[in-house]
């Protein structure tokens, strides 16, 4: 391969804004589960770009499915509908409880969207004091106004000026807390099914029960944000298929494109007909290139075998980091479910996750944190074996230096 050394780290803080902080190499090349960077360093992706290369990267499948639709059409915007997401749409639609999609182009905005499907919902059939929303302390649902204030960490939502109101926050996993919140005022609860960025903490069963209940209780939408458990990420293609309740709104976007940006909310008839002509929109959602991608990815994460895959996978990370465990006396836990899982540090190690993180990148190993003190892996759902253990060798080699 050619190395092209033109841009190098340092544009970045030359020419970009300074809200994150990237790693000191810039990978330019990827197959399957492993990356090379512009000095032909080659790593593994335990990261999969934030839980959303599902299928490694340069998926034969999804290059075709990208370049074939790529010497079609692109671009149409929602003045006109178009195959792919024709197809898309039915194809989730056939794979969940849903009934109607609506396509957006990440996250935040899928969140964005179903938040004010949810309010529209409320006031349009029970008037206009319906409008208090329930979230959860260390949630996250994306960065736009709305939703990062529905998310349950002021720091990323203060010192932006008047926030959305009528949205309170309380601790997850707690039922007492939740019984004494909710009441008819309340028009949604939003939840991740476990949550990612807040520190990889699953819900307990009567917990997921319970919300549900409280929810038909009093006329509540439960909205799911599936953005990072979604699309097999936990074993099932959407992770409410595992916890044995249906959400009323699900929001899925990162796994979705495997590497393309989509997102998309997905209901029933009855509440998306709160969104007539005109009362939401976007005009690269549903585009043709994107869906055209995400129907490729749906058609191989949807499989039996890949979700089959994903739990062998699982058996496999957490037997290996139970190994480095035992080794160094690291980790308090390890927890989450599929390969959504962390490794959350004990006292001994408290703070150092960014410290781990940094040396696995030297080690060439890519992965991710989930706070200061949890490791997260959210690598490919189809991450070959041999890159488990050959990337949980490099993290053990990359903790020996800190030791
Ligand atoms: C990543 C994430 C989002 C935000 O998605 P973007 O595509 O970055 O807007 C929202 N919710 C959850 C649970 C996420 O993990």
């Amino acid at each position: 391969m050619t190395v092209k050394n033109s841009v190098e780290r340092s544009v970045f803080d030359e020419v970009m804004v300074p809200c994150y902080s990237p790693m000191d190499f810039i990978p330019v090349k990827g197959q399957g589960s492993r990356v090379w960077d512009q000095q032909d360093n080659e790593y593994i992706d335990f990261a999969g770009g934030i839980a959303v290369s599902c299928l490694g990267h340069c998926h034969p499948a999804m290059v075709k499915a990208l370049t074939e639709q790529g010497n079609k059409i692109w671009h149409l915007s929602n003045v006109m509908t178009n195959e792919p997401a024709l197809r898309l749409a039915k194809k989730l639609t056939e794979l969940t409880f849903a009934e109607k999609v609506f396509f957006a182009n990440s996250g935040a905005e899928a969140n964005e969207a179903a938040l004010k499907l949810a309010r529209r919902y409320a006031v349009d059939t029970y008037g206009p004091e319906k409008t208090e929303i329930l979230a959860f302390v260390q949630g996250f649902h994306g960065r736009t106004f709305f939703t990062v204030t529905v998310g349950g960490q002021s720091h990323y939502s203060d010192g932006f000026g008047p926030k959305p109101s009528d949205i309170t926050h309380i601790p997850y996993n707690d039922i007492d807390a939740l019984k004494a919140h909710i009441s008819d005022k309340t028009c949604a609860v939003m939840m991740e099914p476990l949550q990612g960025e807040g520190g990889i903490v699953s819900p307990s069963d009567e917990f997921a029960q319970a919300v549900r209940e409280l929810c038909d209780k009093h006329n509540a939408l439960l909205i799911f944000d599936e953005v990072q458990t979604g699309n097999g990420r936990t074993g099932d293609f959407y992770a409410y298929q595992g916890l044995g309740i249906t959400p009323d709104i699900l929001s899925t976007a990162k796994s979705l494109g495997a590497g393309f940006p989509i997102g998309a909310i997905m209901t029933t008839t009855k509440i998306a007909g709160h969104f007539k002509v005109g009362v939401h929109g976007s005009t690269y959602g549903g585009n043709p290139l994107g869906c055209a991608v995400a129907e490729a990815a749906v058609n191989i994460i949807s499989q039996p075998e890949t979700l089959a895959g994903v739990k062998e996978r699982e058996t496999l990370f957490r037997a290996g980091l139970e190994k480095i465990n035992q080794k160094y006396h690291i980790f308090s836990e390890v927890r989450g479910k599929g390969l959504l899982l962390g490794a959350a540090l004990n006292e001994a190690w408290e703070g150092r996750a960014r410290d781990i993180l940094v040396a696995a990148g030297k080690a060439g190993l890519m992965m991710l944190v989930a706070g200061p003190n949890v490791l997260r892996f959210t690598p490919s759902l189809i991450i070959p074996e041999q890159d488990i253990e050959e990337g949980l060798a490099r993290l053990d080699k990359a903790i020996s230096t800190l030791v």
